[in-house]
């Protein structure tokens, strides 16, 4: 077994694939930043009273998965399971819910959970997010989810779905609430999803077993029981994503993890990702400020998960385009040459032509070797002879041609054979 590893349920990143990450998180922010929703950037860590308040004491997030941890002071804390808590209380913090609303803020970094890992499921994990602050309008709810298939769109994914329900709001919920207590008091279940039917009973809907799932048909439906206000603002978000040309499921089962959401709530799935299928999520959270002590603040907000995406990617095939590679690599022989090829690169790089160099002081076989594995189009070559007549030697290393060039000049015939 190899000394170096990582910790479970955590990998690295390393090039080339880290680039498609990189182009994920770039190619989601695109739509937001065009969107008006400005960067916003919290800790790793918060206060653990946050997300217990925020995420929900009844969460698996909160009660199995939160990585806690008491400081040599004594304060509680909590690397962040999730975003959303956190950009609330900076906004409120900040005070920038007293400003214009909607405050529109999106987010990009690691989040952790401790879950059991597998295929798509991590214990370090990315997200990039979105959230709009203080307003009550399904324009708003119907911008983010158009954004997020704009997003997804313009990586070039096709096979993702997205689900879409309304969980109501503090008039309906309750009263569905307890209709649905009811109905699952009468059911067969054992004794952790009888202590969740008292607790959250809307999660038991999202359980995944079958012996449950077959005992849910015929279960009270939210939609059935929305209030005029929630049903009006449900037809409205779906009006404006047909009128926008995103379709979508309904799922009136759809509940998600969190204990946060109101209204809207609606998840994207990939098929081509086993069970762990769900690429990003989100929804309305009314509530969510007067739990964690703020004021009465609607907002509504998604987080899509990186790794997923570039999984999905993965399995359809889609090849992210990734920044130009090396172009133009140079090869020294000898002391004067290394010095003034290092300038030569520099002068490429700040001219913004992509190059390197062999370092380490190779022998010519071992730089050409370099040269060619960087997949770079030219190699400057030169030694003391080169030098004393003032050029360098210009290998295209695709067709093998090599020719001399002024060393004064070599940037700019680079440039032009270049473009
Ligand atoms: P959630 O906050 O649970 O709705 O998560 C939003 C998105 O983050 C999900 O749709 C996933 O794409 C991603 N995600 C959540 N948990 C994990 C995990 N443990 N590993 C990888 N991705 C995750």
């Amino acid at each position: 077994m190899s000394t170096f590893s990582a910790p479970k349920g955590t990998y690295d990143l390393i090039p080339p694939e880290s680039e498609t990450f990189l182009a994920v998180r770039e190619a989601i922010a695109a739509p937001l930043r065009r969107a008006g929703y400005g960067y916003i950037e919290t800790p790793g860590f918060e206060h653990t009273e946050l997300f217990a308040r925020g995420v929900g004491e009844s969460t698996d997030i909160v009660t199995k998965e939160m990585y806690t941890l008491t400081t040599k002071g004594g304060t509680e804390l909590a690397l962040r399971p999730e975003g959303t808590a956190s950009v609330l209380r900076a906004a409120l913090q900040r005070n920038l819910h007293r400003g214009a609303l909607p405050v529109k803020l999106w987010y990009s970094g690691s989040y952790y959970r401790y879950e059991r890992p597998q295929a798509g499921r991590y214990r370090h994990f990315s997200q990039v997010g979105a959230e709009a602050l203080g307003a009550e309008d399904p324009a708003l709810d119907a911008e983010l989810i158009i954004l997020a298939v704009d997003a997804y769109r313009s990586l070039g994914l096709r096979n993702f779905r997205l689900l879409l329900n309304s969980l109501g709001d503090r008039e309906c919920r309750p009263v569905y609430r307890a209709v649905l207590q009811d109905f699952l008091r009468g059911l067969d279940l054992d004794e952790e999803t009888r202590r969740r039917i008292d607790i959250n009973p809307l999660r038991v809907l999202d359980d995944k077993r079958e012996e449950v799932q077959k005992q849910l048909d015929g279960a009270p439906m939210m939609r059935d029981h929305l209030c005029d206000a929630c049903r009006e603002y449900h037809e409205q978000v779906r009006s404006l994503l047909t009128a926008a040309g995103v379709e979508f499921t309904d799922d009136p089962k759809l509940v998600r993890g969190l204990d946060y959401y109101t209204r809207t709530t609606f998840e994207f799935v990939h098929d081509g990702l086993g069970s762990q299928s769900a690429v990003g999520g989100g929804g309305r959270y009314d509530g969510l400020s007067e739990m964690i002590g703020g004021p009465a603040l609607p907002s509504v907000g998604w987080a899509l998960g990186v790794d997923r995406t570039v999984l999905a990617l993965k399995a359809e095939g889609v090849e992210t385009e990734v920044p130009a590679r090396t172009e133009v690599f140079a090869v020294p022989l000898g002391e004067e040459a290394r010095r003034a090829l290092f300038s030569v690169v520099t002068e490429l790089r700040r001219a913004g032509v992509a190059a390197d160099f062999a370092f380490g002081g190779k022998g010519m076989k071992n730089a050409m070797k370099s040269a060619n594995r960087s997949g770079a189009r030219y190699a400057v070559v030169a030694g003391e002879r080169d030098l004393a007549e003032g050029q360098v030697q210009l290998k295209d290393l695709d067709s093998g041609d090599q020719n001399p060039v002024a060393l004064e000049s070599v940037v700019t015939t680079i440039k032009e054979k270049l473009q």
